[in-house]
């Protein structure tokens, strides 16, 4: 099998712009499981020597992390409050063996609906930033992952990294996951939650459920609905069935479609109150 480990991003899009575009491989662990006979065939272009897309960093618009960025970095990095969302969804991605491979943009350009990394990202409000030989674009992740296993991204581009905007003071975050065992489980349903209080009441909040539809969906109908209430009224904090609607999931092994939006209803209490006690903790 033909393998190309490129050095600087040039060279890695020169390899995908030829006549026989090796597969792009990140951690491997998705790719390795699913097509090794196509691999076989393409070849494989190894980005994890691209200094570009490792790492994680802070700037005057944000926080960056590299694409090639693995799951055990985003555990172990001091990020704030509000990126609870995304460490505790990270520890949440397989077990640590995959964790210590596994890549952020891995998870995202393999568009599983059930994705532990999508949710967080989009209660973040994730950029994806792509490169090609013609130049580079970034994209909203709610525009990047079109639906099952697809993605917006042209066969020509890589991408680079995730920019995440500051978020503003006072707001934390959560992940929270049902599985059918405790580790090394695919999701029958997760949601992600970033809330900012103010004085006891919410402020903002922004609310996304996985595993319960091709792509996973904010709810901004709840996310507007809890605005003003109390952060500490577990009664108050249980969306109506109506704030699901975005909502549409599959009756499969894992579960049924009626279990699964039980168990995502509750599941969106359970984040938006984790996601405001971590708020009430948090200093920036
Ligand atoms: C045992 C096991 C358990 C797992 N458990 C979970 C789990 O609990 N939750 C979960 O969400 N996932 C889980 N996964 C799936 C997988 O580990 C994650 O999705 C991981 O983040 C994939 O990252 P990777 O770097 O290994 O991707 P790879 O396998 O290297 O690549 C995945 C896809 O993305 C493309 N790609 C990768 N990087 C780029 C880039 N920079 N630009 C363009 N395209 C790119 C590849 O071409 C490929 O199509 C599990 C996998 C295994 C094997």
């Amino acid at each position: 099998m033909a393998h190309f480990s490129p050095r600087s991003i040039e060279e890695a899009l020169a390899l995908l712009g030829g006549a026989q575009p090796p597969r792009i491989v990140a951690g491997g662990t998705d790719v390795m499981v699913g097509v090794p006979r196509e691999l076989a065939a393409s070849g494989v272009l190894d980005i994890m020597r691209l200094g570009e897309l490792r790492g994680i960093s802070r700037g005057p618009e944000g926080w960056r992390i590299g694409a090639a960025t693995r799951w055990a970095e985003i555990v172990a990095h001091p990020l704030p409050p509000a990126f609870a969302a995304l460490q505790e969804a990270a520890r949440e991605v397989g077990a640590v063996q995959i964790q210590n491979a596994g890549t952020i943009a891995g998870n995202i350009c393999n568009a599983s609906p059930a994705a532990d990394g999508v949710p967080p990202l989009l209660v973040l409000e994730a950029e994806v930033e792509l490169a090609a030989p013609g130049g580079r674009r970034r994209l909203p992740l709610a525009d990047f992952v079109t639906g099952v296993r697809r993605t917006a991204r042209r066969a020509d581009e890589i991408v680079v990294a995730l920019h995440l905007p500051d978020p503003a003071p006072g707001t934390g975050g959560a992940f929270v996951k049902l599985g059918s065992r405790h580790s090394l489980v695919i999701s029958i349903a997760m949601a992600a939650a970033v809330v900012r209080l103010d004085g006891g009441q919410i402020a903002a909040a922004r609310v996304a459920v996985g595993a319960c539809s091709p792509v996973a969906q904010r709810l901004p109908e709840w996310e507007a609905a809890l605005v003003g209430r109390k952060a500490d009224d577990p009664a108050a904090l249980l969306p109506d069935p109506a704030h699901l609607a975005p909502l549409s999931p599959i009756d499969d092994l894992r579960a049924s479609a009626a279990y699964r939006l039980a168990a995502a209803r509750e599941l969106c209490r359970r984040a938006v109150m984790r996601a405001a006690r971590a708020a009430g903790g948090a200093d920036d």
